[in-house]
């Protein structure tokens, strides 16, 4: 006879420690994906006297460049380079920022089982901030890691490397889920087997997936049925 303890589903019996990406993993990429394909274009385009098909084309270029690195993510490095108030921008729009279904309760889940959960994040502390004042995100974590403490984006070895040093997880024990491929391949370069890819980060978008990793449509699927 099989006693589960509380409704994890059972692919994470044998893991004591739980790594979470927050942005399309835990959270809605939707609001991301918002801010800076729509929002931040708009107001580009009104400050600069662009159309916003020209506005949108001119940041896209720009994104592109540092796409994966530790400064794409920094707010502060946008508000200087575009000239723009990135983090009121963010604010007004706050009401969009919402959980992935099912995502709260497979948290409320972790919280109460034994495993050790970290977030583990790209985001920048303003927008981690901004997120948590609406939706508490931090409660549910033994600890916090963002890669602007750390000083390295999750897509490069040395965030790995002291993360680890910081932890001292088993690799063989943990598991790290993140929607970012160029992440999960970092993850799994640094020696980290047991990987899911969230195949559908924004609830408005349709899932894909990647024949390299175990993907899973979202965390809710982690939360064993009654
Ligand atoms: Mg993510």
């Amino acid at each position: 006879m099989t006693t589960q303890v509380g409704k994890l589903h059972t692919d994470l019996d044998d893991i004591d420690t739980v790594m979470l990406d927050m942005d399309g993993t835990l959270l809605d990429l939707a609001y991301d994906n918002y801010m800076w394909l729509d929002y931040i274009p708009k107001a580009y385009a009104r400050e600069n006297d662009l159309d916003e098909e020209q506005a949108r084309r001119a940041l896209y270029e720009r994104f592109m460049k540092l796409q994966g690195k530790l400064s794409w993510y920094c707010l502060d490095h946008w508000s200087e380079a575009l000239k723009l108030d990135i983090e009121g921008l963010h604010r007004e729009q706050n009401q969009r920022i919402g959980y992935l279904p099912g995502a709260q309760s497979f948290l409320e889940e972790l919280a109460s089982s034994q495993k050790r959960v970290l977030l583990v994040t790209n985001s920048h502390e303003t927008t981690l901030q901004i997120k948590t004042e609406v939706t508490d995100i931090v409660a549910y974590f033994d600890e916090i890691y963002t890669s602007h403490a750390i000083g390295a984006a999750k897509e490069d070895q040395p965030f790995w490397e002291q993360l680890h040093a910081k932890e001292s997880f088993d690799p063989a024990r943990t598991v790290f889920i993140d929607d970012n491929l160029s992440v999960l391949n970092s993850a799994r370069q640094f020696g980290l087997d047991n990987l899911l890819h969230v195949t559908q980060p924004d609830s408005t978008r349709a899932a894909v997936n990647d024949e390299n990793f175990n993907g899973i449509q979202g965390v809710s699927e982690l939360v064993a049925r009654d």
